[in-house]
């Protein structure tokens, strides 16, 4: 079984990584050739495009930043659609519109071929450990044929609908992550202006109902002031404005996302957009002018 493997980032690199270590062969494609030729190292053989990485590919991997950048590996000029066989499953990884997730399946389906989209949470540590978890949108009987693969990237599959509800469910998971943190900033920063230190508050109420992975994961970045990524500002604001592009065409509600959207952009406008996404306690600092470090 051949893999081709398209975007080796924060995510791809150590995904394509585990899965040479699991004994399958791989193929792989990406514009950054020193993250190439480190997977080249371990063991991958080299494409030399995303429709050369496709060519004799029993499955495919894309792992890439958003909907145009997978609409342009797949669909594009020397794109993925363009080596493959039909037959051939395609696994779209990345985070992206479920929108465009659907109008990808089509014309996968045209050429003969099969798609999932099977975005992932977790984050770099969980990619590098193989525990990831997969929210899987499509059909049952194309899962089936990669599922022994996606095992070894992830500690849960999940088929949570037909093709696009991999990346709606990504999307609630974004909502609920982004309104966690902007929740856990707000309360360190109204403690920190009373007089109780955020670490009393942290230690308080982990292990009550308030208590959640958010909190263990951000609130200790945030009394360190450590906002390395991680999860990045301006890749929640890309999810973010999926969900919100989303809810606006289906008529779905969403005050909470709109607002910690707009704390998103001040800290893109201020320069943060490449920091972890706990950076988001940086807006409640500066209004409150105060911060939160132990
Ligand atoms: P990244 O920016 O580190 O990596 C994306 C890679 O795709 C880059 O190496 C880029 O060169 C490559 N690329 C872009 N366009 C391409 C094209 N047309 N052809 C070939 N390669 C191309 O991003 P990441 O952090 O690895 O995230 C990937 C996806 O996973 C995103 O949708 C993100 O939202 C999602 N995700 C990320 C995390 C995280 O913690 N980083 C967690 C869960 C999900």
């Amino acid at each position: 079984m051949q893999i081709g493997f398209i975007g080796l980032g924060i995510m791809g690199k150590p995904m394509a990584k585990n899965l040479l270590k699991a004994g399958y062969a791989l193929k792989v494609y990406d514009f950054v050739t020193d993250a190439v030729d480190e997977v080249v190292q371990a063991g991958a053989q080299r494409a030399e495009s995303n429709a050369d990485a496709a060519r004799g590919s029993d499955v495919i991997i894309t792992m890439l930043p958003n909907s145009p950048h997978v609409k342009a590996a797949v669909l594009g000029e020397a794109g993925a659609l363009e080596g493959m066989a039909p037959g051939t499953i395609l696994v779209d990884m990345s985070s992206i519109n479920p929108v465009a997730s659907k109008e990808v399946c089509a014309e996968v389906e045209k050429v003969g071929g099969f798609m999932l989209d099977a975005p992932v949470s977790g984050g770099e540590p969980k990619a590098i450990d193989g525990t990831l978890a997969i929210m899987v949108g499509g059909k049952q009987e194309v899962l089936d044929k990669v599922n022994d693969i996606l095992q070894v990237l992830g500690a849960s599959v999940t088929l949570c609908g037909d093709i696009g509800s991999g990346n709606t469910t990504k999307l609630a998971n974004q909502i609920i992550v982004a309104s966690n943190i902007a929740a856990v900033g707000e309360a360190l920063t109204l403690g920190k202006m009373l007089g109780v230190e955020p670490e009393a508050i942290y230690k308080a109420i982990r292990s009550g109902l308030a208590g959640s992975t958010v909190l263990d994961a951000k609130a200790p970045m945030m009394m360190d002031g450590d906002f390395k990524p991680g999860f990045r500002i301006n890749l929640h604001i890309k999810d973010l404005a999926n969900a919100i592009d989303t809810g606006y065409e289906v008529g779905s509600p969403l005050p909470l996302t709109s607002t910690v959207m707009g704390m998103m952009q001040w800290l893109k406008a201020n320069g943060h957009e490449m920091e972890d996404h706990s950076a988001l306690v940086r807006y409640y600092e500066y209004l409150a002018k105060t911060d939160v470090r132990r």
